[in-house]
């Protein structure tokens, strides 16, 4: 596979381009893997990518209904922070922020992580002393965040009226090292190192029923074909509950459409992500220079992958108080992800009721920016069978045992 340099782009640009390789194989599937991972999304490419990097293992087939990407990961609005509240939240989201850092040097593909700084506003007295808290809880677990005053907040993000009508600006949590990457290029980066690793990425090769005897999986039934495993990671966001019923169990799990949308193009004008979670709505500005703006989830349970005009008019509304300066753009596109909700908002990383099965779920409303630490954790459970210190305290029993790692206060919204 072509290294992606420099040099490779000056020396291609002399041969009109036609020296590129493509960036995965499209292989059939095998008879048999070591592992098979269902969904190619960013967690399970990843999963794939750390099984064989650091563990290893690369008799691996990712399978994905759809096209690589094409479920969350390829639809979030790419926030990335580890500002978490509970200490094993702060671990892996720190982790995964940590991986961000050089991503793409590892993957050698532009991952454009841009890390812009993440402010979250505190617009009500108990938002304020939420923060602080958090803050305190950050400085505990080595992450690096601050409570900031209103006047920092105008300094970094002239556009915000800290004055607003109903809602004034307080101050605002604020990490200096989260920020935004570029959502498809995350799987897509992953996809290639994995396809060059020897694995198999089969897209448009969907599950529909999974195989066992005595209690332990065997393989997967698929639209092409049986395919056996020694090991089954079940990496599939929305579809989380589907899934889980192929292999006989059921997850504390609820499926909702999370929407957003972007606007026109505009000159830049905020170089800083801003989560506004009173108001609900939370703002940052792409290269090309389209505000992306995200809102809330939908209040019922469904597998739609669309947006809907009431939730548009309600985050717009809400964010036009704290940025006046957006009441006048037109809004381009709106779209939907199926989000996998939890009862306490963190993820299910978890060995299963079936031998050999594994399971990485719960992501929500905030997985996009977990990838790398997701995979890590997710890749050492399959390899070694139980789940190591990253994922140890996000097992499915913590829902029986009633050890809830309770993130829903804390975040406020949780991307
Ligand atoms: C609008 C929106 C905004 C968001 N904003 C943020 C944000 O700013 N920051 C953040 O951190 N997170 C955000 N998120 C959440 C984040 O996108 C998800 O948590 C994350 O992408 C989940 O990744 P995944 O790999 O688990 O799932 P997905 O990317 O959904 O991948 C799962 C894959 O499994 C495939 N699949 C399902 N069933 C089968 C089957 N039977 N057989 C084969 N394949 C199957 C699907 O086609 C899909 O491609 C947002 C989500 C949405 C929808």
């Amino acid at each position: 596979m072509t290294r992606y340099s420099a040099f490779a782009v000056a020396r291609e640009a002399f041969r009109d381009h036609q020296g590129w390789t493509r960036a995965w194989a499209s292989p059939e599937p095998k008879r048999k893997y070591d592992v098979i991972i269902i969904g190619a999304g960013g967690h399970g490419l990843a999963t794939a990518y750390y099984l064989g990097k650091n563990h290893g293992i690369r008799n691996v087939a990712i399978l994905e209904k759809g096209w690589l990407g094409g479920g969350n990961t390829g639809r979030n609005t790419t926030i990335i922070r580890s500002n978490y509240l509970q200490d094993p939240s702060a671990a892996i989201y720190e982790k995964a922020r940590s991986l961000y850092e050089d991503l793409s040097q590892d993957l050698n593909y532009n991952v454009m992580f841009s890390p812009r700084g993440v402010m979250m506003l505190a617009q009500t007295e108990h938002e304020v002393r939420g923060y602080k808290r958090t803050a305190y809880a950050n400085a505990l677990q080595g992450v690096k965040t601050e409570f900031i005053s209103p006047a920092r907040v105008k300094e970094f993000c002239p556009i915000i009226e800290i004055r607003g009508p109903r809602y004034p600006v307080l101050g605002a949590l604020w990490q200096a090292r989260g920020g935004t990457a570029r959502h498809d290029a995350v799987a897509w980066g992953y996809a290639r190192k994995c396809s060059e690793m020897g694995m198999d990425v089969i897209q448009k090769c969907e599950v529909t029923g999974i195989r066992s005897d005595g209690g332990v999986v065997k393989g997967v039934t698929t639209n092409r074909g049986d395919i056996d495993c020694d090991k089954l990671g079940i990496v599939v966001a929305g579809h989380s509950g589907h899934v889980a019923d192929m292999a006989g169990f059921r997850l504390p799990i609820e499926s909702v459409a999370l929407q957003a949308l972007v606007s026109e193009p505009i000159k830049p004008c905020m170089d800083v992500v801003v989560m506004a979670n009173t108001v609900h709505g939370y703002m940052s500005q792409s290269d090309k220079g389209e505000m992306v703006i995200g809102g809330g989830a939908d209040g019922y349970n469904n597998y739609t992958q669309r947006g809907s005009f009431h939730h548009i008019e309600e985050t717009v509304r809400a964010l036009n108080e704290t940025f006046p300066i957006i009441s006048r753009l037109k809004m381009l596109r709106m779209w939907g992800g199926i989000v996998d909700m939890t009862g306490d908002r963190s993820p299910i990383i978890s060995p299963t009721p079936l031998g050999n099965c594994f399971i990485n779920c719960g992501w929500g409303t905030g997985g996009f920016k977990a990838i790398p630490g997701s995979g890590w954790a997710t890749a050492e459970m399959i390899a070694k069978g139980a789940s190591g210190p990253l994922a140890a305290e996000f097992g499915l029993d913590r829902f029986r045992e009633g050890r809830f790692i309770d993130e829903s206060v804390a975040a406020g919204v949780a991307h």
